[in-house]
């Protein structure tokens, strides 16, 4: 049975940034994938010649230092690609574009705002801490419907405190940035040439104690270690840790996780009479939102992906919803691509929960990272992952 100092179970970015890190100490580490893939949630679909479109997270920002870190230990920094500014639109019922700010009442929100900003984050959801910031009335017709294009999700119950969690910026890289290929290319640029070994179309059955340590079952093998770190979305965690943490896995297993259905389209620039936009948000909408490759333009395409919502509309339906929207006829689309996404829905509770179970591992050899712990953001993952890692270093 092989046997490393550490096995990373999921090769995200929560995953990779653990693993860079564990490594820096000249330790063995193994990273298990279940899929194919690197990635998990950031999922660049490349089409045809240097054409790439992001079906999962899209954008990364110099606030998330951990990720930019590791990324300098891999000498890639120069690989990443600024966004150029452009705005985000509502697409209303009738099909007509309008700027956010069309829907800010701004008496409203001078009425409120000086009650609302002095408010703690913590404990309140995002529905209770943004209407008191600039009132109700702004809350229903701006912010819950752009909050809910952010998250792919209703995000009314979300705590309040791990939205747009403030973090110190690394002011020599852009400010809003990709990567050369996509954000997934920015994940596999922390593998290529790194001191750990990874391995894709691995997925893990079961884990188990074994002495200090643990067994980890892949398909027929087995694989052991000294320490673990769980780097899977929570459902999967709480289904691994059942039977060796049940404290744990009871907790976890009470986080909600929901799913949006994405659909990518490519097609050529002439073909849509959109102008240039990051994205879209939809309002009562079968979408959540759109995003599309306009900030990294490209000379003869377009590429847009939409995030309906979970068994709303068939392949057809959402097919004909893109091309009203576009501007296009469904002919015009050159590439189509479906991916369904999944991520925690957690309330002010959960925040709780995720809380008491980072309480229980805090001394153990096991460690959780994740969108579930602090945040969804890709630098939230990142920072966890450096926090966790050195935890472990540390035992
Ligand atoms: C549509 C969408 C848009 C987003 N946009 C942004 C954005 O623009 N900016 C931003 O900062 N964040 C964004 N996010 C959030 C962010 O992308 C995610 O929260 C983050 O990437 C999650 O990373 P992770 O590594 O924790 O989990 P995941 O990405 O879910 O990775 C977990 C990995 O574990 C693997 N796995 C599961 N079970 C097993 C098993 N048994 N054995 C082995 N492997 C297993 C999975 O295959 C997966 O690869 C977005 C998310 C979505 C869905």
């Amino acid at each position: 049975m092989e046997h490393f100092d550490y096995i990373v179970i999921g090769g995200g970015v929560s995953g990779l940034v653990s693993a860079a890190r564990l490594a820096r100490s000249g330790r063995s580490v193994r990273v298990l994938e279940a899929a194919d893939r690197l990635g998990g949630c950031i999922q660049s679909w490349r089409t045809e010649g240097d054409f790439w479109l992001e079906l999962g997270a899209h954008t990364a920002y110099n606030s998330y230092a951990p990720l930019l870190e590791a990324l300098a230990d891999r000498g890639r920094l120069e690989d990443l690609l600024p966004r150029e500014k452009v705005g985000y639109r509502f697409v209303t019922a009738d099909g007509r574009l309008q700027s956010p700010m069309a829907r800010l009442n701004f008496l409203e929100a001078a009425l409120s705002l000086p009650f609302g900003l002095f408010k703690a984050k913590a404990g309140r959801s995002v529905a209770q801490w943004f209407s008191g910031l600039l009132g109700r009335g702004n809350y229903r017709r701006l912010l819950a419907p752009a909050f809910a294009a952010v998250l792919s999700q209703r995000a009314d119950d979300f705590p309040a405190e791990w939205l747009f969690r403030k973090k110190p910026r690394m002011k020599t890289a852009p400010r809003k940035y990709t990567f050369t290929g996509g954000l997934q290319g920015l994940l596999e640029a922390l593998v290529e040439g790194a001191p750990f070994s990874v391995k894709t179309g691995a997925p893990v059955q079961a884990i188990t104690r074994e002495g200090e340590g643990f067994r980890v079952q892949v398909g027929d093998a087995s694989l052991s270690c000294t320490q673990l770190l769980l780097a899977v979305p929570v459902d999967a965690a709480a289904h691994l840790l059942a039977d060796c943490y049940p404290e744990v896995a009871q907790r976890l297993a009470r986080i909600p996780v929901v799913a949006s259905e994405a659909m990518g389209v490519v097609l050529p620039a002439a073909k849509t009479t959109l102008p240039p936009l990051a994205g879209l948000i939809g309002d009562d909408d079968s979408f959540w939102s759109v995003v599309t490759r306009d900030p990294v333009p490209h000379d003869t395409l377009r590429g847009y992906t939409f995030h309906f919502r979970p068994g709303v509309l068939d392949r057809a339906g959402k097919l004909a919803r893109i091309a009203q929207v576009l501007g296009a006829r469904t002919s015009d689309f050159l590439h189509v691509a479906e991916t369904t996404n999944r991520l925690p829905a957690p309330g002010v509770e959960h925040a709780l929960l995720a809380g008491e179970v980072l309480d229980l591992l805090a001394r153990e050899p096991l460690a959780l990272v994740g969108n579930y712990l602090n945040g969804l953001a890709i630098g939230d993952c990142a920072e966890r992952a450096v926090i966790e890692s050195d935890r472990l270093l540390n035992l």
